[in-house]
């Protein structure tokens, strides 16, 4: 059971909350704007404008590419920035962490780019969006300082944090500095700040590690519940559901082909879902490496549609997209969850594409805002 099946009277209210501030900013947008708006098709909740090397197209372009299907995104940066290292690479620029072995690290810039992209848009445009804090190093006890020294410096702009990383296939190991980790206590910091101030997480971390041992239990699945079970006020949105480009879907036995793995793998979806202690975890099937699995095979289709259709509150859509230059590369991910899509009851399609960002953005944003109006201090620093 979901925190709002529990709580329908809270939901509702922040809901109408959200509404009437969209409502109020479209009225400020003047007549066009209140009967422009379309019936958009989708939320996007997983969405970075720009690329590891910090490059993408500008916000005003991707108002485009969105155009009238997607009506809002939750929208980030990557955090971390691939170095170009003559050394390694010589002449070729590495625009991608598979590129080169020269280290990623920190690039925290991203956090004030995204906001001053968001800030340059008008009230109508910017309810359009979610900006999400992501530049910090979750190996570092002074994190939670960092996303608190965001939130003072561009106060009405951010939603969530996120998405960070703790374990990625090829990508942890490239970090410079400390490796992330689940039982550390700055990851600790980092999720009781996200619950006083009601910020939104975005958490990526492979449920196994690559090319995991067929039967064995996934390697940080035990100490990722652990975690979540001990920041039970922080909402937090699982990225592509555990899985990664080499981190499939768990295998239970030799036995189980590939096609039939995404089944395993919903069957332990399921239970977490089933969990009471975890009615604050959410999941997203962004990424095409994540949607490739989903539709392998009539089965997995099914299977993956079931369990969405049992607990529709607790799934989002998100594309993963990082700096896409049209809206067909964009929506491509979209497209590819088509057989997913026509086995959803209506109900749980809805919630899925739309109603659950909705839920879960707005109340969020309603919660930061009433910290930082009590919280942030007016003067100039
Ligand atoms: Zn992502």
């Amino acid at each position: 059971m979901s925190t709002d099946c529990r709580r329908p009277g809270r939901a509702r209210q922040l809901r109408g909350l959200a509404a009437g501030t969209l409502a109020a900013l479209l009225l400020v947008g003047g007549a066009t704007a209140r009967a422009a708006e379309p019936a958009y098709e989708l939320h996007d909740s997983h969405f970075h404008l720009t690329n590891y090397i910090q490059e993408g197209p500008r916000i005003r372009r991707f108002l485009e590419i969105m155009g009238d299907r997607v009506g809002r995104v939750a929208i980030f940066g990557i955090p971390l920035q691939q170095t170009w290292s003559y050394e390694n690479s010589g002449d070729f620029a590495p625009t991608y962490y598979l590129q080169t072995d020269a280290p990623l690290y920190y690039y925290s810039f991203t956090d004030a780019y995204i906001a001053k992209a968001y800030q340059s848009l008008t009230p109508a445009e910017q309810a359009r969006f979610d900006p999400m804090i992501t530049g910090f190093n979750p190996a570092d006890m002074y994190a939670a300082d960092h996303i608190r020294r965001v939130l003072e410096t561009f106060p009405g702009v951010f939603t969530g944090i996120g998405e960070f990383t703790i374990h990625k296939e090829f990508v942890s190991s490239k970090v410079a500095g400390d490796t992330a980790s689940l039982t550390d206590p700055a990851l600790d910091r980092i999720l009781d700040f996200a619950a006083e101030t009601g910020l939104l997480v975005i958490l990526h971390n492979d449920i196994d590690v690559p090319f995991a041992k067929v039967g064995a239990e996934p390697v940080y699945l035990t100490q990722m519940k652990a975690l979540l079970k001990r920041h039970p006020k922080t909402n937090v949105i699982w990225a592509h559901v555990g899985l990664g480009r080499v981190v499939h879907p768990v295998q239970k036995d030799a036995a189980v082909g590939a096609a039939e793995r995404p089944q395993n793998h919903m069957e332990l979806v399921l239970s977490m879902l089933e969990d009471p202690e975890l009615s604050h975890l959410y999941f997203d099937i962004s990424w095409d490496e994540v949607a490739k699995y989903a539709i392998a095979s009539p089965e997995a289709t099914r299977r993956t549609a079931s369990v969405i259709n049992r607990f529709p509150d607790r799934t989002l859509f998100g594309t993963d997209e990082v700096a896409p230059p049209d809206q067909a590369r964009y929506l491509r991910i979209y497209d590819m969850y088509e057989p997913v899509w026509k086995l959803l009851t209506p109900e749980a399609r809805e919630k899925v594409l739309k109603g659950n960002y909705e839920r879960l953005f707005d109340a969020a944003r309603a919660r930061v805002r009433a910290w930082e109006a009590a919280n942030v201090r007016k003067e100039p620093r």
